[in-house]
């Protein structure tokens, strides 16, 4: 019998009390002192090391995601974020003087001091369920926030070993979990914050930040988007092959940052087809569904939405294609499509659903490129250097990764976000402290100093103003 908690939703008369116990615990601040923030860190390192063989349960159960996945992208993820920001909180959290000032203005000691922003609101995704969630939460707690954390849904068994770990780990009057769907959010959002950090949808976000603007709290969306790769003549067809076919069969493609659609120069298809159908077979050489590495869609709703825009798609498929419903399954599938209105391309597909579409040269790919959209969250050149440079100069994305599927994100101090509609805000390293922190200007006037000023001081003689 596996040890997993059950997933219950929190009853929703009992969220505005329980908010109001973890803003009170933010104005009572104990979450301010160094030392809290940093015991937190690491009863949170701990509960996800004691609890590892539970998170890889409960991510196989939601998402049929293979040990070694869950391992690398969630528990291991988390857990060298919190040994990053432990080794650097104090660095971090300590004053900044302001930059080059006048010899006078040193008399004021200007500086800029971190303080925390106050009692925040995590929403997380069910992809990557744990680092989606637990990645906000480290930064929050280390910036001196309460925070009250509202996983997906989607991801239950997930949800629910963070709420067992953060109950048993976390001072439980300054970090909580509520559990739920669309009305427990909505009550969440009924309540004042003072940030609200969204990682999903951008028509989800889209609700959020509405809901944010009547009380003007400040918001961070990690939303999705519709990520093109680009491959020009002079790129390797093996390595573009492999790295594309990880990057769409890692989480069975359910990664935000995933390549949506792949712009490939018509010369280079039949290579990179050749070499997609090798490397394929040698990821998972009995079939992706006898893998034990690959793995599955988070459910129905998810598998039929898929299945529809493979069906709905003009293209051909030219490998793959493969679906099981009862095993949630869909096999790693190129399709060949010819158009832009494709709903391959113009949707964002968030599974292994791989369209290529055929193009004449760079300058095409990268017009298409912005008319699919303008900023997506990541774009992946392959080709020669002056190639992928062209690409960067001439498109805006939250970040790239040149000759790679994804890699930026992987970077654990590099600022992970969007950009545009694809999302405001960044996390993750340095970026997850600055995330939850307000940067407080400050000056102290010292008392000796008053017959200096008084110059600021009406009435504005003639020998005031001469001076
Ligand atoms: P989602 O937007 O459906 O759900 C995310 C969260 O929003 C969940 O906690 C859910 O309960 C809540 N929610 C859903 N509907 C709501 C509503 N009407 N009102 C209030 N809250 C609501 O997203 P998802 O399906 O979990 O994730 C898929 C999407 O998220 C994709 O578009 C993907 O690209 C994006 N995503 C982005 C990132 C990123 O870091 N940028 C990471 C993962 C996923």
């Amino acid at each position: 019998m596996s040890g997993l908690p059950p997933f219950e939703h929190t009853p929703i008369d009992t969220i505005p009390t329980t908010v109001n116990s973890i803003q009170a615990s933010f104005l009572s601040h104990k979450t301010r002192q160094l030392d809290f923030r940093l015991v937190q860190l690491r009863k949170l390192y701990w509960g996800l090391k004691d609890n590892k063989d539970l998170i890889i349960e409960a991510c196989k159960r939601d998402l049929g995601k293979s040990t070694f996945e869950t391992y690398l992208t969630e528990v291991s993820w988390c857990m060298n974020d919190i040994v990053f920001m432990s080794k650097n909180l104090a660095r971090f959290a300590k004053d900044e003087p302001a930059e080059d000032i006048a010899l006078t203005n040193k008399f004021f000691g200007p500086r800029i001091r971190k303080d925390p922003l106050g009692t925040v609101l995590i929403i997380g995704a069910y992809n990557f369920p744990i680092q989606l969630s637990l990645g906000p939460l480290i930064g929050a707690i280390s910036a001196g926030c309460t925070a009250v954390l509202k996983p997906s849904e989607s991801s239950p068994n997930a949800a629910a070993i963070m709420q067992k770990i953060i109950a048993e780990s976390l001072d439980p009057s300054c970090f909580t979990v509520i559990q739920g769907a669309i009305p427990e959010t909505t009550a969440l959002l009924d309540q004042k914050w003072d940030k609200i950090f969204y990682t999903g949808s951008a028509t989800v976000g889209t609700i959020i930040a509405k809901k944010a603007a009547e009380t003007l709290t400040p918001i961070t969306l990690e939303l999705g988007g519709r990520n093109p790769a680009i491959i020009t003549k002079h790129a390797d067809p093996k390595l573009a092959a492999r790295r594309l076919l990880w990057a769409k069969t890692l989480n069975a493609g359910q990664v935000c940052v995933s390549q949506n659609f792949t712009l490939i120069d018509k010369e280079m298809v039949p290579a990179f087809l050749k070499e997609m159908k090798i490397s394929l077979q040698e990821f998972y050489p009995q079939g992706a569904q006898k893998s034990p590495d690959y793995g599955r869609i988070v459910n129905l709703k998810q598998f039929q939405r898929l299945k529809k825009m493979l069906d709905e798609s003009r293209g051909k498929i030219v490998l793959g294609g493969t679906m099981d419903e009862s095993d949630l399954f869909i096999e790693p599938t190129v399709v060949q499509v010819d158009s832009l209105s494709d709903s391959l391309v113009a949707e964002e597909s968030f599974g292994p659903l791989m369209p290529i579409l055929p193009v004449t040269d760079l300058g095409e790919a990268i017009k298409i490129a912005n008319q699919v959209h303008e900023t997506p969250l990541g774009i992946y050149p392959f080709g020669n250097q002056q190639e992928m440079e062209k690409v960067l100069s001439q498109t805006r994305s939250g970040g790239a990764s040149l000759n790679d599927g994804f890699f930026h994100a992987s970077i654990p101090t590099l600022p992970f976000g969007g950009v545009g509609s694809s999302g405001q805000g960044a996390y993750r390293g340095k970026a997850s402290f600055e995330v939850f922190t307000h940067r407080r200007s400050i000056t102290k006037t010292p008392a000796w100093i008053e017959g200096m000023l008084d110059i600021r001081y009406p009435p504005y003689t003639l020998k005031k103003q001469q001076k």
